[in-house]
């Protein structure tokens, strides 16, 4: 028999590591999940509660074919050889995931079942092509995202894979899912989006019916339901990505205008973003601690536990970063143009590391990708690769005006200006301290001058870089 080992593939559509588990053999494949303390310890309420969730559906999804997600608890590479014995496994398959500390778990994971005379085979399941597929003439990847655009965009993707038939899997029983409290995680302080197969696929038909037609125009506005919210979808598996990128080539087939075809080339742009980020971190896995560009501790950051905590806390009196944190901790979610936004505040306007920044996305992201994450941080921070120039620091007041001119974004996680004037809102850090107590009186003054800390973070970095 087949052991066919979920990870971050929570369903059975377009899973090329169940197919493959399937057509290894006649016999019906056994499908496990592993609650691994050595992955939970890096895991928060919020995912949590969406990982149990997204098990929830996938494990309904086994039953209505007559099968069932067997559950385990312990260290992977002690539980699996332990089910290997238990169903008398000959193989077990899985898909590969790129970060250094799946991939030293799943090192573990071979060796203790080659031990036991069980055969191993991994897939590339999680993005259309996989590290070391795209290359420039030198090197393992690529350090730009342009070029590796141009090349991840004219190659061919592969079709969504179909679901096992019913057959083809085991008629086994699995325990009963544990709940987040037994798991040791608390109630988490958002309520992210639903993460299910049903839910995924309602998404991407939604989106590729007609937002998608105005992603390229919308994207950047957080007060427009513009984006595609496939985030925590692509981070738990719940649809293959072969599966998305073939409904966004339909909506391009039906794009009537050739800015309708150009926008759907926007979006599909981002999912590369993704690949190329998966790309850097797996030939780069330490790049989770460490700067990606030359200057690791020279950067003079100064990591002040008060800013720290009025950023955390969305107080810092610039109205669309501390919306941007608001929206953060309530939906486990954030805007793109804003996550860039309140990142560039962190670094450069409160001179923070960006690992007190990614720590805080980690733990309250329901999407939180480690290469994404790591990714966006260290463009922000100007220390990754591709990365933001250091002297172009994001104005806060003038990204509120331009991009939710209405503050209509601002005012829905900002409640205190609910009844302040758009313009009067996009002033606050300029007004006199009277009538900000007047217009909002529970709603802070600004933690910083924006103009002096824009100054300063750039002599920081020219400093670092030894300019
Ligand atoms: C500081 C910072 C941290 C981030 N952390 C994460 C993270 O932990 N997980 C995560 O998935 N994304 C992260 N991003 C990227 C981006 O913000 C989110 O992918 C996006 O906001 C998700 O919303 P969406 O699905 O509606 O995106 P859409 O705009 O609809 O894009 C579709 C998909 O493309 C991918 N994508 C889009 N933008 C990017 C990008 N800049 N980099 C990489 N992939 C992208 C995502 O998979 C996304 O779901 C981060 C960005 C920044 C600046």
């Amino acid at each position: 028999m087949i052991l066919y080992w979920h990870r971050r593939d929570l369903r059975g559509t377009d899973n090329r590591g169940l197919a493959r588990a399937v057509s290894l053999s006649a016999d019906p494949v056994v499908p496990v999940f592993v609650f691994d303390p050595i992955i939970l310890e890096h895991a928060s309420p919020v995912r949590v509660a969406c990982l149990l969730e997204a098990l929830e559906g996938l494990r309904e999804w086994y039953r209505e074919r007559g099968s069932d997600l067997l559950v385990a608890r312990g260290e992977a590479s002690d539980v699996l050889p332990r089910l290997a014995a238990e169903h008398d496994i000959d193989a077990v398959v899985w898909a590969e995931d790129y970060s250094g500390l799946a991939r030293e778990r799943d090192r573990a994971v071979t060796a203790a079942l080659e031990d036991d005379g069980v055969a191993c085979e991994t897939v590339h399941d999680a993005i259309h092509h996989e590290p070391g597929s795209i290359t420039p003439n030198e090197g393992d990847h690529y350090s730009v995202f342009s070029y590796f655009w141009k090349k991840w965009r004219d190659r061919e993707k592969r079709e969504p894979v179909e679901p096992p038939a019913a057959d083809a899997l085991a008629d086994v029983m699995g325990e009963p899912l544990p709940s987040r409290s037994e798991l040791g995680f608390d109630e988490p302080t958002a309520t992210p989006q639903s993460v299910t197969q049903a839910a995924a696929r309602e998404r991407v038909t939604e989106f590729c019916s007609e937002p998608i037609y105005r992603y390229a125009d919308d994207r950047d506005k957080p007060a427009i339901d513009g984006t595609s919210r496939l985030s925590p979808h692509l981070k738990w598996g719940t649809i293959g990505i072969r599966e998305v990128y073939e409904a966004t080539e339909r909506a391009a087939e039906r794009a009537e205008t050739d800015d309708d075809r150009e926008s759907v080339t926007a979006f599909q742009r981002q999912l590369a973003w993704r690949e190329f980020y998966a790309h850097v971190l797996a030939f780069n896995p330490e790049t989770v601690t460490e700067n990606f560009s030359g200057y690791e501790h020279a950067i003079p950051w100064r990591n002040d536990p008060d800013e720290l905590e009025a950023w955390k806390a969305g107080e810092t009196g610039y109205p669309i970063v501390d919306a941007g944190m608001r929206q953060l901790r309530s939906e486990g979610w954030m805007h793109n143009r804003v996550r860039m936004l309140v990142a560039s505040f962190l670094t450069k306007d409160l001179l923070i590391d960006w690992r007190e920044g990614y720590d805080w996305f980690r733990r309250n992201l329901a999407d939180h990708e480690t290469a994404n994450d790591v990714g966006g941080w260290q463009w922000a921070g100007s220390t990754g690769t591709d990365a933001q120039p250091y002297f172009r620091v994001f104005n806060p007041v003038k990204q509120g005006r331009e991009y939710d001119p209405n503050a209509d974004y601002i005012r829905e996680y900002v409640p205190e200006l609910e009844a302040v004037p758009a313009d009067t809102i996009h002033d606050w850090p300029a007004l006199e301290s009277d009538r900000r107590v007047t217009l909002a009186p529970s709603y802070p003054a600004p933690i910083v001058d924006h103009g002096e800390r824009r100054e300063r973070a750039i002599a920081a970095f020219e400093q670092a870089r030894g300019e």
